[in-house]
């Protein structure tokens, strides 16, 4: 079975609600939208107070290279434009709260059109209008990994359907419950890109989506590979690896060794941009875990309040400890369930306290194990002890900007330390000081 050196094998917890349908989540009394939602530049409101708008609605318009719309997920009335922390970063960015009306009535621009013989630079516009950007949880603008320079000729994409983030089951369920709108969605992306061949890459765990996918890619020259069920097989890095064997370069994309990767959830997200010409504006949770009643794969307008959806979960179950945007592995905790869904929140998890206690820290014991984990070839303890003691420069001689946050070394650390929190913060610091 095809796969990628090191990586590591955490309890796959997927059982909860591998087998449950994806449920619509009623419409929220309110949503709350922020600007910035996306890698690179926020966009900028275009809406005041008191204004009407559709379900699909521009309602911030894109600043700079690296950009997209931003879009109302519910029709209503813009109840305020102000600044509010952003869910994962905690920073103050500019929001745009809306209230529902209830109605759902869609913005007079989405509808079915005809999509034969739509060129490239019009498929790209279509997704960039739409505001899709990456579904796998990094939230980058789609439209710009499909205009890369002319230097990095692109032969081969691959679309991920791996997801190998415990818990979660939201890319699983959409395999299975559309899988011809992610078929054609990557239709539109090879047409864009220009390239003839596509591989889906699933891990083996999910048998079923295999099958399915493959009955729908019959007849159209796409290719389903199953891959060996081992995180993070789902990386970039290491799905190109894994489906192609090249080798990305340290500090280096998939583009530089030909491929462009897209989530399976953003490839039916740009179908929905060219063929009916809607916006990004909602997308499937999976909302589960030990501190939560019900766990299930919701289809989320974005901006509800993650409160909505664990009442839509039964509620909490009686010990939640701690609430983490995303999986286990690559999530980020939050303190307060008011925090809105976002392009890029496959999940929500709720730990109880009894997983919680496992996950609390101790000192460093130096054994070595984060370093044969690192599918990156990293030394994460080394970086550590770097980072703590401020030597954010030697910390970047080691190449703590390959590092693609995996969470691997702190799966595998006896000492529970939370490596991917410093690892992280050591990236965006040196990445700060790049720009001054
Ligand atoms: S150092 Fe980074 S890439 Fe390596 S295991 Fe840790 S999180 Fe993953
Ligand atoms: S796995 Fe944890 S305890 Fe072991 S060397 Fe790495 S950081 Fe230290």
């Amino acid at each position: 079975m095809l796969t990628f050196c090191g990586g590591v094998h955490p309890p796959e917890a997927k059982e909860a609600t591998g087998h449950k349908s994806i449920e619509t989540l009623a419409l929220p009394e309110k949503v709350y939208i922020p600007m910035s939602q996306h890698i690179g530049a926020p966009s900028k409101p275009v809406v005041k107070k008191g204004d009407e708008v559709k379900t699909g609605t521009v309602i911030g318009e894109p600043v700079g290279r690296v950009s997209v719309p931003t879009h109302s997920s519910v029709s209503g009335k813009v109840a305020d434009v102000t600044e509010l922390p952003h869910p994962l970063t905690g920073t103050r960015v500019l929001f745009c709260v809306i209230e529902s009306d209830g109605k759902d009535t869609l913005d007079k621009s989405i509808g079915e059109h005809e999509v034969s013989g739509l060129k490239p630079e019009q498929i790209t516009a279509a997704i960039q209008q739409a505001g899709v950007a990456g579904m796998g949880g990094a939230a980058f603008p789609t439209f710009f990994k499909l205009s890369p320079p002319k230097e990095k000729p692109i032969d081969t994409l691959i679309i991920n359907g791996c997801e190998c983030e415990p818990f979660l089951t939201a890319d699983h369920r959409l395999m299975l419950e559309n899988p011809n709108e992610i078929i054609e969605g990557a239709g539109f992306i090879a047409q864009a890109l220009g390239v003839k061949n596509t591989i889906v890459g699933i891990e083996d765990n999910k048998p079923d989506a295999v099958e399915t996918m493959m009955n729908a890619a019959r007849g159209t020259g796409l290719k389903v590979q199953p891959l060996k069920t081992k995180y993070p097989q789902g990386a970039e890095k290491q799905l190109v690896k894994a489906c192609l064997k090249r080798e990305v370069p340290s500090g280096g994309l998939p583009m530089d060794v030909g491929c462009v990767v897209q989530n399976v959830g953003t490839a039916k997200a740009v179908r929905d941009a060219v063929r009916l010409n809607k916006p990004l504006y909602e997308r499937v949770t999976t909302v589960t875990g030990p501190g939560v009643k019900e766990p299930k794969n919701l289809l989320v307008r974005i901006g509800t309040p993650v409160n909505n959806l664990i009442k839509a979960c039964g509620g909490y179950a009686p010990e939640p400890a701690k609430l983490i945007m995303g999986g286990p592995m690559m999530g980020i905790a939050v303190s307060s369930d008011d925090v809105p869904i976002l392009k890029g929140t496959s999940g929500v998890l709720v730990l109880d306290s009894a997983l919680a206690a496992e996950l609390e820290d101790h000192d460093c014991i130096r054994c070595g194990r984060c370093i044969k984990a690192c599918p990156m070839g990293l030394a994460p303890q080394r970086l550590y002890y770097h980072i703590k003691s401020s030597r954010l420069d030697a910390a970047e001689k080691e190449h703590v900007l390959d590092c693609i946050e995996c969470g691997c070394c702190a799966f595998v650390c006896p000492a529970k330390i939370r490596l991917v929190h410093h690892l992280k913060y050591a990236k965006s610091e040196i990445a700060a000081r790049a720009k001054k």
